[in-house]
């Protein structure tokens, strides 16, 4: 990359939201450019499971059609809670959902190893600049930060980092050369602290994972495979020890730790997810932990909310060429408007998902009978229907 260049509307990190907003900007006919940090996409997770609300958002962005075809439907989502509600989804590889967003771009949209370390405004223009890892400073008249968890452009929009839940997740893969015999069921079970999820990819391959209480060992463990793996057995040898083999026989390579995190429910209601012509998506604005495997789709429906917004405004309609848009001067009001307009269209909807990821998480963490009973009844009341989040349309594109 030259030492200076200029891009009307620069997005920062590739991941699934980064690449949807990309991706429906796009469909509008708004050129952008997507700068990541990696050396080449990555798919942190093996496998992602995607509601009905995220399929409509899928199909919106053109790649839904495409996406089914390599998808594994899941008949039912088997829950541990009480109410013991279920619903379909179809999980994919995440690989092939990034893939799929990546490939329907245009050539050279996305830059990588580009690492935004800072942010400020042009004290001329009151454009943001972007600084990067090598020196590398990008002009831009929009930025949209996509950057996940520690958000550089979160931080600027004054945004505190995300908090911590006292849990953490193990995730791998197991692969069963004889075929697994599995139901194509997602199965979600919850007992005392440790959930233990499990989602069939294929005839022969199993994603899962555990929830755990958090030590301060697993910043060590973290690092090292083999001891991710056996403390993930050692935590569910006794409430499910029907899966310890499943355990034992993953594939270490695909094996990661981490800590959960989440913006709270009060910083959704009330934080700044705009500032000018500068704002966030994804879990840079709602991280919120895998609770109700949502995180993803709400970033999914961002990218839609944030490009219809956006093209509304700006008068985009599809009918320009993108290169066109990209060297118009956009002006600043407008955008800001747009963003304020996509600010208050999915905030009261992410509230919504965050409070009730936020209850549930703490519900697993909770070692007290008093305030498990206390947040189930919070649950109950809040969401009636423990799966009424998988209805939501954010609409067209
Ligand atoms: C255990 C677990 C299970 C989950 N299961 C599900 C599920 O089943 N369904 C679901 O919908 N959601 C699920 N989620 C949530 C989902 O994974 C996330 O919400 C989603 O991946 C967030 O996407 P994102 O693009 O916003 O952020 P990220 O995936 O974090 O992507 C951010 C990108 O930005 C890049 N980046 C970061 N900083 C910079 C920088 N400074 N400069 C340049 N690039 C940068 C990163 O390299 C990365 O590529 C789960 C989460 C966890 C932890």
């Amino acid at each position: 990359m030259s030492l200076s260049e200029e891009k009307a509307i620069v997005i920062v990190g590739a991941g699934i939201c980064g690449l949807a907003t990309a991706l429906a900007l796009h469909r509008k006919g708004v050129s952008s450019r997507v700068v990541e940090r990696s050396e080449s996409l990555r798919a942190a997770g093996a496998a992602i499971g995607i509601f009905a609300n995220g399929w409509r958002v899928l199909d919106e962005l053109g790649v839904g059609q495409e996406l089914r075809s390599k998808a594994v439907l899941l008949q039912a989502v088997r829950d541990g809670s009480p109410r013991g509600e279920t619903v379909s989804l179809m999980c994919l590889k995440r690989s092939d959902l990034i893939n799929a967003l990546a490939n329907n771009l245009p050539p050279d949209t996305i830059r990588f190893g580009c690492q935004t370390v800072a942010l400020n405004l042009d004290p001329q223009t009151s454009h943001p600049i972007l600084h990067l890892h090598d020196g590398t400073v990008i002009k831009a008249e929009v930025v949209i930060g996509c950057d996940g968890i520690n958000s550089v452009v979160a931080d600027w929009l004054g945004l505190k980092t995300s908090s911590q839940f006292s849990l953490c997740a193990v995730r791998g893969l197991t692969n069963y050369p004889n075929g697994h015999g599995f139901s194509k069921e997602f199965v979600r079970i919850r007992r005392n602290n440790t959930t233990l999820g499990r989602i069939p990819i294929d005839e022969k391959l199993v994603h899962w994972f555990v929830g755990r209480l958090w030590t301060p060992q697993d910043s060590r463990l973290s690092k090292e495979h083999k001891l991710i793996r056996d403390s993930a057995v050692e935590s569910i040898k006794d409430d499910f020890p029907a899966d310890v083999e499943m355990i034992r026989n993953s594939d270490l390579a695909s094996l990661t730790l981490l800590r959960l995190k989440y913006r709270a429910p009060w910083e959704i209601l009330l934080g700044n997810f705009s500032k000018g012509t500068v704002t966030v998506a994804g879990d840079a604005m709602h991280v919120m932990g895998p609770f109700i495997g949502q995180g993803g789709s709400a970033g999914l429906e961002d990218a839609v909310v944030l490009a219809r917004c956006f093209a509304k405004e700006m008068g985009g309609n599809g009918s320009s060429k993108p290169e066109e848009q990209g060297m118009m001067t956009i002006q600043a009001k407008r955008v800001g408007k747009a963003f304020d307009q996509y600010v208050k269209e999915r905030r009261f909807r992410i509230l919504r998902l965050s409070t009730q990821s936020y209850l549930t998480g703490l519900l697993v963490q909770a070692s007290l009978p008093v305030m498990k009973l206390i947040i189930l009844m919070l649950l109950l009341l809040l969401f009636p229907n423990s799966f009424g989040h998988t209805r939501h349309d954010c609409g067209r594109l």
